[in-house]
Parts: structure tokens; C-alpha cells; sequence
């Protein structure tokens, strides 16, 4: 059985996880759950995904996506996983460095 235990670390490069706005988004149209084999799900170590008892898969662990990973949105057949940009990324780590330092 996985490791429910998986955690990322409290911090990433300094800053605390958890003021990263990094992890993906679902997009509701897009996601099929009944037509797919649940990649997202099979596919995070981190066990970011999970089902809810209406079936619908959420992202239910948000802080615990490895900031910069994008691989399981190559998962899904249905394109439905999104993420920042690397671009948007950068930014949002700039300006938080910043926000720490002053
Ligand atoms: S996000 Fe993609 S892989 Fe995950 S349940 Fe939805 S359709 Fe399936």
C-alpha cells in the first residue's frame, strides 16, 4: 500500500510551503473520472489527489505538491490538470523572498 505519510517539507527554498501558491487546479469540464483509470491519483507520490464520495477527484492536499513538478498533468488523458507557468512561478518566489527579507 502507498505511503498516506508522504509529506513535502514545511519549507521550499526558504519560504514556508504553505504561502507557495503552487499546485494544480482541475478543471471541472474537462476532468471525465468515469472515463479515465485515475492517473492523477495512481500518479502523485504525494498523494495530492483523491476521490470524493460523489465521485468527483479533488485536489485535496494542495501543499503538498512539489513545487515545480508538473508530471501528472501528462497523465491525464483529458488535459483537465493545470499549473502555474515556470514564468509565474519565478515571480511568486521573487516576491515572496522579497516579502521575507524587508
Ligand atoms: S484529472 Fe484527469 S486523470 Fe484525474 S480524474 Fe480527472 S480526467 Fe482522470
Amino acid at each position: 500500500m502507498a505511503d498516506q505519510q508522504s509529506r513535502q517539507p514545511e519549507r521550499y527554498a526558504g519560504i514556508p510551503r504553505e504561502r507557495i501558491a503552487w499546485y494544480p487546479t482541475i478543471d471541472p469540464e474537462r476532468c471525465r473520472p468515469g472515463e479515465c483509470q485515475l492517473n492523477c491519483i495512481a500518479a502523485c507520490p504525494q498523494h495530492v489527489y483523491e476521490r470524493a464520495q460523489d465521485g468527483r477527484v479533488m485536489v485535496a492536499r494542495p501543499y503538498d505538491c512539489t513545487v515545480g513538478d508538473i508530471s501528472c498533468s501528462f497523465q491525464c488523458p483529458f488535459e483537465a490538470i493545470s499549473f502555474p507557468s515556470q514564468g509565474e512561478l519565478r515571480r511568486m518566489l521573487k516576491k515572496l523572498r522579497e516579502e521575507l527579507s524587508s
